[in-house]
């Protein structure tokens, strides 16, 4: 009984874990600002945590930084219930994705308390240095920021390059890295504006 409900919440953390990356991939391969909606409301904050990652650490309180995702774990269990799919592991699933913004931003903390701490150290949740290989340049890697298992496999797998290429042969559509203001070559042009207007 115990081991069934502890292999029942691995199953629904890592399932968490991946829907977590899902949405920061597509947030990072194909959100541009200038989007009508969400360009100003998803993909302006991704694009400005590339830049600054330590922002979500310094700005904030607990309920302004989750809101968004509570609002839209909660919106995603409501339509899975009105369609039959309300049940304990869609319940526990989106529940812990909800709390991935919190996670991921223990990650770019220089100091947590001893349990969150232990469970980084440990692996239980992402651990920091691992988290630091998806802030290198171009941000093409390890998505997921609830632990480290899911990213460990989807990397060994090349999940991500692997279902781009699906997603461009079949609709056409191509990643757009370069189109962003995080991307490495604008990156370059903002630094060489910079020290031209220094000048
Ligand atoms: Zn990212
Ligand atoms: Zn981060």
């Amino acid at each position: 009984m115990v081991l069934k409900a502890i292999g029942f919440f691995f199953i629904c953390l890592w399932s968490a874990d991946f829907l977590s990356g899902f949405f920061h991939w597509m947030e990072d391969t194909y959100c541009l600002e200038n989007y009508p909606l969400i360009g100003s409301f998803i993909c302006e904050p991704n694009i400005e945590h590339h830049v600054d990652p330590q922002l979500m650490v310094r700005t904030g309180t607990f309920i302004s930084r989750n809101i968004l995702q509570w609002g839209l774990c909660a919106g995603m269990f409501g339509i899975l219930w009105c369609i039959g799919l309300g049940n304990p592991f869609t319940f526990l699933t989106l529940l812990l994705t909800s709390f991935g913004n919190e996670v991921h931003r223990w990650n770019h903390m220089s100091k947590t308390g001893p349990f969150v701490t232990f469970m980084k150290d440990s692996g239980l949740i992402q651990m920091q240095r691992q988290h630091s290989m998806h802030h290198k340049q171009p941000h093409n890697q390890y998505y997921c920021v609830l632990t480290s298992q899911v990213n460990s496999v989807l990397e060994r797998i090349k999940f991500w390059r692997r279902l781009e290429w699906a997603i461009e042969i079949t609709t056409g559509i191509t990643p757009k890295r370069e189109n962003r203001r995080d991307s490495p070559s604008q990156i370059k042009q903002a630094r060489a504006a910079a020290m031209e207007k220094a000048k």
